[in-house]
Formats: C-alpha cells, structure tokens, sequence
C-alpha cells in the first residue's frame, strides 16, 4: 500500500511523513514543489519507504501519474501563510484551486480516500466564537487578498463534498486552526516562530496591531494523529472538521510568555497591520474552534497546551542558533 501526501515536505506535512511512517507499514510517497516547504523538512528520514516526487499539484498529468499508483492522498500541498498570499494572489489561488481540483479528479478516477487540508480562514471574520463547522462565515471583500485565500479555501471544500456526494469518493475536510511546532518557518508571517526567533537573537517582538487579537495554537503532533485518524474513519468521510485546540491566548499574552521561557531581554514593539502589510488589509479578532464534532466522532480532541509547543519550538530554535542563547 502507498500513502501519498501533497506538501509532505512542508511544516504540517513533514510531520506527516513521520507519523505514518512510524504508525504504519505502507510505503509514503511525497509530492512537493519545495515553494514554502524543504527537503530539509524530511533529510532525516532514512527509511526506503518514503520516496519524493519534485512536482507540481498545478500539473494535471503529473498529479494524475502520482495518484494512479495510490491507495491514500493527503492533499496539504497549497499556496500558504499570511504574507505570502498577500504578496503572490495569482499563484496562490492557482495552487488553491486548480491544485486541489486536480488532486480530486485523479482520486475519483482511481477511486483514492482523500484527506483535504482546509483552514480556520474560511470562517473569515466572524465574532461568533468558538466556530462550529456549520456556522455562516463572514469574508471582506475580494479587493482584500487575504480573503482570496479563504475563499479558495471554501471552494476546496465544496469541491470535496461535491465529489463525495456525486462520486461517493471517501473525502474528508480538516480545517486546521494555527498548527505550531518545529519545523515551522517564520518567513511567511507565522508568529511562533518569528516570536522565538526574535527572542532568542534580543531582538523586539513585533505585535501587529495593538496584540488584542486571539488566537488557539495546537501541536502539530496532534494535529498529524487527528488527520490520520480522520481519514482512516469511515463516518468522516464526506465531513468537515475543525482540528485545533481550543483556548485561544492573545498574541500579546503570547509574546510575554516567549520572552519569560527564552529568559531574553527583548521588549515588545507594536507595528500597525497597514505598516506591516499595506491598507488594503484586515486581520480577524478572534479565532477559537468548536471541537464538539471531533470528540464525537473520534472520541478525543486536542488540548491547548502553549508551553510545550513554545518549549519544543525554543529547543529547536536553540539548536540551530545555538550562539544566541
Ligand atoms: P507549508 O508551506 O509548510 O506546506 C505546504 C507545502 O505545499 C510546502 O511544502 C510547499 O512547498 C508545497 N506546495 C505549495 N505549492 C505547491 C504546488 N503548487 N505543488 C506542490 N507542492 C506545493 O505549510 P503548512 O503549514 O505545513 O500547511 C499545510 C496545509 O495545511 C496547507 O494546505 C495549509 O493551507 C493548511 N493549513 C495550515 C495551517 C497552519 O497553521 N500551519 C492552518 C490552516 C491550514
């Protein structure tokens, strides 16, 4: 049996590749053109069970040659992180959209279970938290990228449901909320990271807006556990799901506690988001999922655990830059 994961050499889908290799016998296939992910992400794996595609999802007949010899898709390879989709609309919607259609094609043709990797995003910015995946969503306007994004997000999803409900195909949807861990880079605006780099080198924290906001962390660990587990559950399929934990933190509360677990000497300075990312630009207040359909239906559900994600992440980060500490 092969396992081919989309993006398995990025941040969520390295951490992938190593859980199914330890969890599983099957052999995994990683499709990856190495845009935001590594091949560093999975240079240490020796095992003869994981082989790497260098391709593209945008590439119907490659996609369509990687899935002919597959009995799973993990679809995580997108077009991801704030920054980065601001500043590459075009693209990331490409990847977005044609990609995961390609991805849902060449499984309904080959008869493939797939996992599809959605986002908190699609909740867009609505205030009624926590979110239940069956709540109204609430998105600016299309002049503001970052909804394009959650927009295409949205439209990976009909998709999947659309071909669950016309082709019977085994889908499920996972809507992850902030997934944190090693591995993760901060170069597409993802604060842990960024956060933990800055400490450790004695730079200031730099909190976008005035660090009110809120949002729930979760392990990558369980979020890896909760994706196997959703795809390999029968009463998933044709669902949607929020993985994350809840219990949100404030992203100020979040940079106080990186400063008092690194022992760095870094202040905290606050950039206003049209500094940071230009006026056409808008940041949710709040995001905080409801896990009530994922306990039901695989009996648990992760629980926030910041310290041990900012603990995992500092050591990491210590010892690629073990000068600064
Ligand atoms: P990541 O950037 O590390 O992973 C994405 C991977 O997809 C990368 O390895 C990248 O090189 C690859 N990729 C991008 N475009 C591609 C293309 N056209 N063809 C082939 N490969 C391509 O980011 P991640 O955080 O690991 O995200 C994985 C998935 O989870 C994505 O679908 C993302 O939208 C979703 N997600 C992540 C989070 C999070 O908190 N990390 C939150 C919500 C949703």
């Amino acid at each position: 049996m092969t396992i081919l994961i989309t993006g398995g050499g990025g941040f969520i889908g390295s951490h992938l590749v190593d859980h199914l290799l330890e969890e599983t016998g099957e052999r995994i296939l990683v499709l990856d053109n190495f845009s935001t992910g590594s091949p560093a992400n999975i240079r240490h794996i020796d095992d003869d069970r994981l082989a790497v595609r260098d391709g593209d999802v945008r590439d119907d007949q490659t996609v369509e040659n990687v899935v002919s010899g597959v009995d799973s898709i993990y679809h995580l390879a997108a077009a991801v992180g704030v920054e980065h989709v601001v500043e590459n609309p075009l693209a990331s919607l490409r990847t977005n959209l044609h990609g995961t259609e390609n991805v849902l094609e060449a499984a309904r043709e080959h008869d493939v279970p797939t996992f599809l990797a959605s986002s908190s995003e699609v909740y867009g910015k609505s205030e009624a938290v926590p979110f239940s995946e069956a709540d109204d969503r609430v998105l600016g306007p299309t002049s503001v990228p970052r909804w394009g994004y959650a927009a295409a997000k949205a439209t990976d999803e009909f998709l999947a449901l659309s071909y669950h409900e016309t082709y019977d195909l085994p889908v499920t949807v996972g809507r992850y909320f902030n997934i944190v861990g090693p591995r993760q880079t901060g170069k597409y605006g993802m604060v842990i990271p960024t956060f933990v780099e800055q400490a450790l080198s004695g730079e200031p924290l730099t909190v976008y807006g005035d660090g009110t906001q809120t949002r729930s962390f979760t392990h990558v660990a369980d979020a890896v556990e909760l994706t196997h587990e959703l795809l390999e559950t029968p009463e998933a399929h044709g669902e949607v799901f929020n993985v994350g934990a809840p219990d949100p933190t404030s992203i100020t509360d979040l940079a106080e506690r990186v400063i008092e677990l690194t022992g760095s000497d870094s202040e905290i300075t606050h950039v206003p988001f049209e500094e940071a990312f230009g006026e056409n630009f808008e940041e949710p207040d709040q995001r905080e999922p409801d896990v009530s359909k994922l306990q039901s239906v695989l009996g648990w559900a992760p629980e926030a655990d910041l310290d041990r994600i900012l603990e995992d992440v500092i050591e990491e980060q210590s010892e690629l830059h073990p000068k600064v500490i």
